[in-house]
């Protein structure tokens, strides 16, 4: 038996390409002399990789970066290898032979990955020095090492813990970076993500690579007002239901209605990423009309109020709002949380 083509999704996820296009340039502007490459590790963010890299190298985005080697594949299917840097690093021999043989670039974090790495043959890598934030990176004493000489370093970076906030973390990672980098034999300098890129000039060096703001997030006020939401989820009612004074909707009866109102239970839970924060905050949208959620989130559906949106029947979509800077205020996630955690249901 073939399978025939699937029928219609009940969850899809739109993006905004000319908006993830825009804020491209907008962050590219903002980084001055320097180029912007682009972070799209977990998928770009959740928003899928079939369609945001395509986008993004057509933009003119030549530096791309993942966390994992299982996330090569999928990339190089539409950039040269030597685009794409793998921010964790060799961890086995098995993740340096990889790179040898697919050409991509790894970022090299400790004197161990150094090793692994040279021992594979080694070749042209990038070095990641920690000023701080103590998670990857060699320390600034590891710095001088015979190991780091004889490595090839295209780009030397760091990474900022603090960019969101105004701490004094920021000012103390640039001129740790400064200081250190300038010894490194590297043919450029990287420190900013999203949120770096607004603390000014001196941040930007050669290269910035941002995230979270090419999709819509705004780490930073600074970002308000240039960057555009490009992720726009939407759903489908599956079933309409009038339910009576007294009813209760979903699991522990966390609502109960007070009077007769009509309800619809739309195909959207936590299972694709709209998590159980959302109850009893959260809304639908249709149109201008709000359809707030009753009752709690399940797996894979949510019911919501229709009463301002009475023609709304199945099969019909409502929009899921997703600005993520009021999104995350109302749902407490974080905005990188509310990104990555959209599922593998919504068809991209
Ligand atoms: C994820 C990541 C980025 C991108 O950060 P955003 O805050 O999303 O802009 C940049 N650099 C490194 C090393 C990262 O891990």
């Amino acid at each position: 038996m073939t399978m025939s083509e699937l029928p219609p999704p009940t969850l899809r996820l739109r993006l905004d390409t000319d908006a993830l296009i825009g804020n491209w340039h907008a962050l590219d502007r903002m980084s001055g002399a320097a180029h912007a490459g682009a972070a799209i590790k977990a998928n770009a963010y959740g928003l899928g990789v079939d369609n945001v890299v395509p986008t993004l190298r057509d933009a003119g985005v030549s530096n791309f970066f993942v966390a994992h080697w299982s996330e090569v594949p999928a990339v190089i299917a539409h950039i040269s290898p030597r685009q794409l840097s793998v921010l964790h690093g060799p961890l086995h021999e098995a993740d340096a032979a990889f790179a040898q043989e697919t050409g991509v670039l790894p970022v090299i974090n400790s004197l161990y990955q150094a090793k692994l790495w040279l021992q594979s043959g080694g070749g042209p890598c990038h070095l990641m020095i920690d000023t701080g934030i103590n998670r990857l990176g060699i320390s600034l004493e590891e710095v001088g090492d015979p190991l780091v000489a004889q490595l090839e370093i295209d780009v030397v970076m760091s990474h900022l813990a603090s960019a969101d906030e105004d701490s004094e973390l920021n000012a103390l990672q640039l001129s740790r970076f400064s200081c250190a980098s300038r010894d490194i034999p590297a043919k450029s300098r990287s420190l900013a993500n999203s949120a770096g890129i607004a603390l000014g000039a001196d941040y930007a060096f050669d290269l910035t690579r941002p995230g979270l703001a090419l999709y819509g997030g705004i780490p930073r006020s600074e970002m308000a007002g240039v960057i555009r939401q490009v992720a726009h989820p939407q759903a489908a009612i599956m079933q309409k239901r009038e339910l009576r004074a007294g009813d209760s909707v979903g699991y522990n009866a966390a609502f109960t209605a007070t009077q007769p109102m009509t309800v619809g239970v739309v195909s959207l839970g936590y299972a694709d990423g709209y998590l159980r924060s959302w109850s009893a905050k959260g809304a639908l949208l249709s149109g201008g009309a709000t359809l707030p959620l009753l009752g709690k989130v399940s797996m894979d559906m949510v019911v919501v109020d229709l009463s301002l949106a009475p023609h709304l029947r199945e099969g019909d979509w409502v929009n899921v709002p997703y600005e993520l800077l009021e999104a995350s205020r109302i749902s407490g996630l974080s905005q990188y949380e509310l990104l990555t955690s959209l599922g593998p249901r919504f068809r991209r």
